[in-house]
């Protein structure tokens, strides 16, 4: 079986289109000028109702959703921002893309930031829900933002969905993720106060009323320009029907492959919750060579599945050899050496790096149906039994 796209990637169909259709007959893709409530209003209240969310807003992707974020926060040139240590690199550049100096945290066995790291004075710190797995948040943070690129549709152990417990959450729709628009990207704050400013901040840092030209008045800042387009917007809105399906079926085949992996004592599963999005089985081998063969026989076999390698923040050169196209180094030179921006880690990030080189993710495909799904589960099963 070989899986050629990713979740819902899958479920991009023509006669779902009726938004597209609608915003192309009405010749407004932008969203300020549309005759109407807008494709990417009507998507924002969407997601609010959909994730318990005060507000949401549409930006063209995860990145840009993390840098408008944190530039919400009003920060300062230089504040350290705190980021898991195993996460997209694009974690890393929206913080300095911000001015800001991201500072490495590490993380448990699920690959999330352990809150017990953290100086006692944080005062921003991303959380990242790697491969759907919703990672526990620290308490007392004026500023947590939760990444949720990888965990549409997951849920905190009260209830609360992934994104929407901190001060802010970002989501994004590249086409690896749950749910597709090529590219796309959400906000979503708890202060409806926070969100005008972030509203104005991704408009040039305007005020604007439907259909007018924008104003900037007294007290207005600069902006940027990361409005959403309205295309993109009604392909997120098509996604979003499919959601609750994909997640469904996601856990179906989860609990297949979970239960069908071979019971070897070098082979442990990652632990996953409830409310875990079920992207993958993830398993920890007993030592990298291990892991390195499985990772070759099943991709040998045309059997999908991936490691977390390239997510070790503190062995990428970005963040190793502190990399930046300011000829002075910016933000990197902002940093005084002072205690707050010491990587935080109790090894060195040793554990972690071990970890990684012993894990392996077998990604589930939701597109299958019981009998495909169950064909999968016995040729990856069969797969690890024989190594
Ligand atoms: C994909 C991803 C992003 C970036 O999202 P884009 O929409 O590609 O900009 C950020 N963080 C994590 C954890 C991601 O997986």
């Amino acid at each position: 079986m070989l899986r050629r796209l990713p979740y819902g990637a899958n479920y991009l169909q023509w006669d779902e289109m009726a938004e597209l259709r609608g915003a192309i007959e009405d010749k407004a893709l932008f969203r300020y000028i549309s005759s109407g409530t807008s494709v990417s209003s009507r998507l924002e209240r969407l997601v609010e109702e959909r994730l318990g969310a005060t507000r949401a807003l549409a930006v063209h992707n995860g990145t840009e959703a993390l840098r408008l974020a944190l530039m919400g926060t009003r920060p300062s040139a230089g504040d350290p921002v705190y980021i898991p240590a195993v996460t997209f690199v694009a974690v890393a550049g929206a913080v300095l893309s911000c001015g800001l100096v991201p500072v490495p945290v590490d993380v448990d066995e699920r690959c999330a930031l352990e809150p017990a790291l953290l100086p006692a004075d944080a005062q921003r710190v991303i959380v990242a829900h790697m491969e759907g797995m919703v990672g526990p948040l620290p308490q007392g943070i004026p500023y947590l933002i939760e990444d949720t690129a990888q965990a549409m549709g997951g849920r905190h152990a009260d209830g609360r969905h992934a994104g929407t417990a901190g001060y802010a959450g970002t989501f994004s729709f590249h086409h690896a993720k749950v749910l597709t628009s090529g590219e796309g990207g959400l906000v979503v704050v708890r202060d409806p106060d926070d969100w005008e400013l972030l509203r104005s901040y991704h408009d040039h840092g305007s005020d604007r009323e439907h259909g007018k030209y924008p104003v900037w008045r007294e007290g207005s800042f600069y902006g940027e320009n990361f409005c959403a387009n309205e295309a993109v917007a009604a392909v997120q809105l098509q996604q979003f029907r499919h959601l609750d399906e994909i997640l469904a079926s996601l856990e179906q085949h989860h609990r297949m492959l979970s239960t069908e992996l071979p019971d070897r004592p070098d082979i442990r599963q990652v632990p996953r919750t409830d409310g875990d999005v079920k992207v993958s089985v993830r398993i920890e081998l007993d030592s990298p060579e291990l892991r390195d063969r499985a990772l070759n026989e099943l991709t040998d076999k045309g059997l999908p599945c991936w490691t977390l390698d390239k997510y070790f923040l503190p062995g990428h050169p970005v963040v190793r050899d502190r990399a930046s196209v300011y000829a002075d180094g910016f933000p990197w030179n902002l940093d005084d050496g002072s205690e707050r921006y010491r990587p935080r880690s109790r090894d060195g990030f040793r554990a972690t790096r071990h970890l990684l080189a012993r894990t392996l993710c077998l990604p589930l495909a939701p597109e299958l149906d019981a009998a495909g799904q169950a064909q999968a589960t016995k040729e990856v099963a069969a797969t690890l039994a024989a190594l």
